[in-house]
């Protein structure tokens, strides 16, 4: 992790070491915690955060299921989010908004926990390095939507991102994905997924994932593409048999996938080639009619 001079915290900066918590912190202990991961684009005259009012919505739909009341308005917090990567002045940056139930008593009900708030920036080039990556299939099985709010990014339900993404790694692959209940395909440890298969975009439906707002950014260039898209259960196999198959979020953006355990998907990607342009095209203002979605930074 490369540090930035401070981190936005309750309200105040604080330098990058001051910003730290009681060890006995409830959401440290329970994983009731509350977050989101939002980008920062560099441009010629400052830089554009993107989609920022769908990330700070987000943030305050994740709070619900665990009756978190964040104490700060939606505009304050994204306010403290473009002042942060301006205090920070570094543009090229991942924005790492955090809620966690404070130090106050033992036990899992947080209900009288105080609610605390950070904003950090952390600069980010290109989050997997490959131009094909290789993705292993976790041993475990999302968690069902019965035992979760997969909608939500509760810092608790990512242990299951990270013993996924952890297997992949000692297996020596770069990512993993993870399987549902009924075998179908769900989503990678953090990212949403998306295949093509005879010239039309295949991604699983959006109730046992997170529906990602960079998989929501798809549908939007899908149309504008003049691409076919379906959401529908996508077999394992079927990911095997894929012509291309690609990841989207927010650190990931659009990114290829070359190998999904030992089955080597075709190195031509014609159609992601063509979304990785326009995405990269439109998250730098460069399309008019998507600059609703920016929120621009000048230092
Ligand atoms: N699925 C999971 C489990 C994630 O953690 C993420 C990253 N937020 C995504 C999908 C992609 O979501 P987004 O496009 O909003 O970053």
């Amino acid at each position: 992790m490369i540090e930035t001079k401070t981190i936005w915290f309750d309200g105040k900066f604080v330098p990058w070491k001051s910003a730290q918590t009681h060890v006995l912190t409830h959401s440290l202990n329970y994983g009731t915690g509350i977050f989101e991961g939002i980008r920062c684009y560099p441009v010629e005259s400052g830089a554009y955060i993107f989609r920022l009012r769908d990330h700070i919505n987000r943030f305050f739909e994740s709070a619900k299921p665990l009756s978190m009341k964040i104490p700060f308005s939606k505009i304050s917090l994204m306010r403290a989010v473009v002042e942060t990567v301006k205090r920070n002045s570094v543009l090229d940056v991942y924005i790492r908004p955090l809620a966690f139930f404070g130090y106050s008593k033992i036990g899992p009900n947080p209900a009288d926990s105080p609610v605390q708030v950070i904003i950090a920036c952390i600069p980010l080039k290109v989050y997997l390095k490959k131009k094909f990556i290789k993705v292993k299939t976790s041993p475990l099985l999302r968690i069902s939507p019965r035992a979760c709010f997969p909608h939500a990014k509760i810092t608790g339900m990512y242990f299951n991102s990270a013993i996924s993404s952890l297997d992949a790694w000692k297996s020596g692959f770069d990512e993993a994905i993870v399987l549902d209940e009924d075998g179908n395909v769900a989503e990678g440890a953090a990212e949403n997924l998306f295949i093509v298969k005879d010239g039309i975009v295949l991604t699983p439906r959006s109730e046992k994932i997170l529906p990602g707002i960079t998989r929501e950014t798809m549908f939007k260039i899908f149309k504008d593409l003049k691409l076919q898209a379906v959401e529908k259960n996508i077999a394992l196999d079927e990911l095997l048999r894929a012509d291309e198959a690609f990841f989207t979020g927010t650190a990931v953006e659009v990114h290829s996938l070359g190998q999904i355990d030992r089955t080597k998907l075709p190195r031509k990607n014609p159609i992601t080639q063509k979304i990785q342009r326009y995405y990269q095209k439109l998250v730098r203002g460069e399309i008019p009619k998507y600059k609703k979605w920016l929120t621009k930074v000048s230092l």
